[in-house]
């Protein structure tokens, strides 16, 4: 809806980051347009302002049209806009940012979702506040959103009898889930305070261990937390990252990769780009734990205390 809303056309070339859920790059295909993938920053896991400057510039002297940038703010943090905003600005393209991961966390002050000129949220099940299954499309432009209004709820016009000059879609949430989302909205501090809380515990636990680091973590003070995820060299721990996963698993304890890049993707294996290798070494080298606020703590030590025992007997001879 966003991307139609801002005018995204069929044919459109759209540039979004490959480190990121399948979701990013289908809405790109369901608006008829070409996803174009540009590998991330390896500190932050987010769309890389330089390897975007180069995409847009070649983009652009090819005179292909580009429909819109989607960043996305990883695991929520949010992506640098500093930057993109000056290169989306400068190259006349709409930002459509995806913080679907990212409701609560902030950019040098700014709230996520703030940013471009539409973002969208997500409240699938999955996410740091959820209504069950949809979203939310925010814009200041009133256009935007009348524009996405009118799609989203089977694009009638307004007269009595039904009648239609577009193509619409059924993308509404329910009055009951906005319900559920008001409800879940006004706890959404106290969850992202639950979900920095763990990562602390996560970041006190593996300080001790050589060579796992916080993925992100040392720029988190405006991150929502949503997952906290490790980056493990296993040169340094003699164990890799899907090792620990499999102990993990083996107690009942859900842990996953990061996402998998988009362009490693078989059914995008035919896309174009910007890669520079950083996203799949993220994507071979991290673990996201369990983060969830609504883990008890019970639950929780229990995560910690088997993560400990892991560490202690990868770590010996
Ligand atoms: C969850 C997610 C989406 C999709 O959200 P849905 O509400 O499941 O459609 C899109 N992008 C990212 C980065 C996500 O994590």
């Amino acid at each position: 809806m966003g991307l139609l809303a801002l005018g995204v056309e069929p044919g459109d070339v759209v540039i979004t980051s490959t480190l990121t859920f399948a979701a990013t790059a289908n809405s790109i295909v369901y608006a008829g347009a070409e996803p174009y993938f540009i590998d991330v920053d390896p500190a932050t896991g987010n769309l890389d302002p330089e390897l975007l400057a180069c995409a847009l510039t070649e983009l652009g002297s090819n005179g292909e049209r580009i429909g819109a940038i989607i960043p996305v703010d990883l695991l929520g943090k949010a992506a640098n806009y500093t930057k993109i905003e000056r290169l989306a600005q400068r190259f006349q393209v709409p930002i459509l940012a995806d913080a679907a991961e990212s409701l609560g966390a902030s950019h040098r002050g700014r709230a996520a979702g703030s940013f471009g000129r539409a973002s969208i949220v997500s409240f699938n099940g999955n996410k740091i506040m959820t209504t069950s299954g949809g979203g939310m499309l925010l814009s200041r432009e009133r256009e935007v959103i009348d524009n996405a209004r009118y799609l989203s709820t089977q694009a009638r016009q307004p007269v009595r009898h039904y009648e239609h000059v577009d193509i619409g879609f059924n993308y509404r949430l329910s009055n009951i889930l906005a319900a559920l989302g008001r409800a879940q909205l006004s706890r959404l501090d106290e969850m992202i305070a639950r979900r920095r809380d763990i990562r602390d515990r996560y970041r006190e636990l593996f300080a001790a261990v050589p060579g796992v680091q916080i993925f992100g973590g040392e720029y988190d003070r405006e991150d929502n937390c949503w997952l906290t995820a490790i980056l493990v060299d296993p040169e340094i721990t003699g164990w890799t990252a899907i090792d620990l996963c499999e102990a993990l698993d083996a107690e009942g304890i859900e842990s996953r990769p990061l996402w998998k890049p988009m362009h490693l993707q078989p059914i995008f294996a035919d896309a174009r780009g910007n890669i520079s290798g950083a996203a799949q070494r993220l994507y071979e080298t991290g673990l996201t734990l369990p983060s969830g606020s609504a883990m008890t703590q019970t639950q929780f030590e229990r995560v910690l205390e088997r993560l400990r025992a892991f560490v202690d007997r990868a770590g010996r001879p």
